[in-house]
């Protein structure tokens, strides 16, 4: 479930810590660090948040 990850990491990149920068978009919110280790889509019309982070990204 995507949206459980909503309020965990706040606006912070949970890599470095950095303040995410905000786009908001007509179809979505994306949150995002700027230097790439971790991307936010909220898209509140479906209820439904998609993470993008690459310090997981084991596999
Ligand atoms: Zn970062």
């Amino acid at each position: 479930m995507f949206k459980l990850f909503k309020n965990l990491f706040e606006h912070r990149c949970p890599e470095c810590n950095e303040l995410l920068s905000i786009e908001n978009t007509t179809l979505c919110m994306i949150k995002s660090c700027s230097q790439g280790h971790y991307k936010e889509e909220t898209y509140s019309s479906l209820g439904v948040t998609i993470v993008y982070d690459s310090s997981k990204d084991d596999e």
